[in-house]
């Protein structure tokens, strides 16, 4: 589950003369599993002719690819539909595609909507599907399957799904009814993709799923995400390997071990709390305890002592006392996290936790919410900051990406963001870099020579 990591990635560059006939533009709002359904869109649509435009008024095929996670998401792409609508006015040829978790299966309510601009609603990742709704593409679904195309120049970080969908039913959640129920992808074609993006120059892998620790139990033999690891581990050319998002009822010993053995497995987990409140994690479905979550962190830590922690955090579900909430803020100045994905509560229509919102004895009053998300993003700005300062004086090894204000950017291991100036080629190498200066999330620092 990453339904609390948000983006909001804007179309790449323009690289040729292509004609509007012929160019898409791609807009994406939500997590990790959409940005990556977003990049195999993109070079699907580049491998049957189009190129992409930085504008909306230079293509003639647009895709939003939507989140439905929190309300403020949804809000976001109904305003980008609303501006698209001048584009279709001026240009009424332009093919507008609503994609992702706004159109699941079971989302009647989007098509009650007044969407006059939008010309085709498609299912989350349904990829194919896209393609063969774009007007010049010389594919169709009647073809046995969409030749698979990988990005020419893919970035130095590049997340590859393994796994479709979720089985549970957190009280809060609406994937498992946009995204449907969990499909594992084969393991010889994961691999198969990673060795074929890393050839093209990618350089660290992270493997994505709503739990990404079930991988697998769907399949013939049943594997599991240690054997997926081993297999892709690696590599050649493969530096760093990472997943995406765990969760604790699915975290196994004998994945600990073997991202503790293999030396590429980056010291780093994203395990998702939610609450720090028993009765909380009751009603919000989550299928542990705060006993046994300690319990697989203090296993995580022996294990490997400098693992980085991240997890997400809702404050403000309907239900939750200031006495649970103290429990959060609690376990979370226990735990010392190095990151958390903090949010309120946002009612998802659908969803048990809707229901529970409408009844003013459970439901927590706006203001209410945003005070605990301000006191839980205060404990996180200053544990992050003394977390960081323990990295002062260290020697880290960073995976450059890419320049940012004339330094170069890269992660560390635990993927702090870490920043130096020098003036070699650095993206796609490892540098060892000497921190000089931190704060709560980044880091700076002089390169060392090798
Ligand atoms: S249902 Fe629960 S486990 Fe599945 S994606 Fe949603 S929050 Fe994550």
């Amino acid at each position: 589950m990453q339904e609390l990591l948000f983006f909001d990635t804007q179309p790449r560059a323009d690289r040729d003369a292509t004609p509007r006939s012929r160019r898409y533009y791609v807009w994406t709002v939500g997590c990790q599993m959409n940005i990556s359904d977003s990049e195999r869109l993109e070079a699907a649509l580049q491998g049957v002719g189009y190129s992409p435009a930085t504008r909306p008024d230079e293509a003639s095929f647009i895709v939003l690819n939507s989140c439905s996670v929190r309300a403020s998401a949804e809000e976001r792409i109904l305003g980008k539909l609303g501006e698209l609508m001048r584009v279709k006015r001026e240009q009424p040829d332009t093919q507008i595609v609503l994609w992702g978790c706004m159109v699941g299966p079971d989302n009647r309510s989007i098509f009650e909507r007044q969407l006059p601009m939008v010309d085709h609603f498609v299912s989350p990742s349904a990829v194919d599907e896209i393609v063969a709704l774009a007007p010049n593409s010389l594919y169709t679904l009647d073809e046995p399957a969409l030749p698979v195309r990988d990005m020419d120049h893919p970035p130095v970080s590049v997340h590859v799904p393994i796994q479709y969908g979720c089985n549970m039913s957190c009280s809060y959640c609406v994937i498992p009814l946009r995204r449907g129920h969990e499909r594992s992808r084969p393991l010889e074609e994961i691999v198969e993709e990673v060795r074929r993006i890393v050839a093209r120059g990618a350089r660290e892998i992270t493997l994505l799923g709503q739990i990404v620790d079930s991988w697998g139990h769907d399949l013939p033999g049943r594997p599991q995400l240690a054997d997926l690891i081993a297999a892709v581990h690696d590599t050649p050319g493969l530096l760093r390997l990472r997943f995406l998002t765990s969760h604790p009822a699915w975290m196994t010993d004998h994945l600990i071990e073997t991202v503790a053995r293999l030396p590429r497995c980056m010291p780093e987990v994203n395990l998702p709390i939610q609450s720090g409140s028993d009765t909380l994690l009751k009603i919000m479905r989550r299928g542990y305890t705060t006993a046994r979550y300690r319990a697989l962190i203090a296993r995580i830590r022996q294990a490997m002592p400098d693992i980085s922690l991240t997890t997400d955090v809702i404050v403000g579900h309907p239900g939750e006392t200031p006495a649970d909430f103290a429990q959060t803020l609690a376990l979370c100045e226990e735990i010392r996290f190095d990151k958390i994905h903090i949010a309120a509560f946002s009612a998802r229509p659908g969803t048990p936790a809707a229901e529970q919102e409408q009844n003013p004895a459970l439901a927590v009053p706006e203001d209410e919410k945003q005070e605990r998300r301000r006191a839980l993003e205060q404990l996180h700005e200053q544990i992050a900051t003394e977390r960081s300062a323990q990295l002062l004086g260290q020697t880290l090894e960073v995976l450059v990406e890419g320049e940012s204000r004339g330094k170069w950017r890269g992660r560390s291991p635990g993927n702090k963001l870490v920043f130096f100036a020098h003036p070699d080629e650095w993206a796609g190498r490892l540098a060892r870099v000497h921190i000089t200066q931190t704060s709560p999330w980044a880091l700076q620092g002089n390169v060392l020579p090798d």
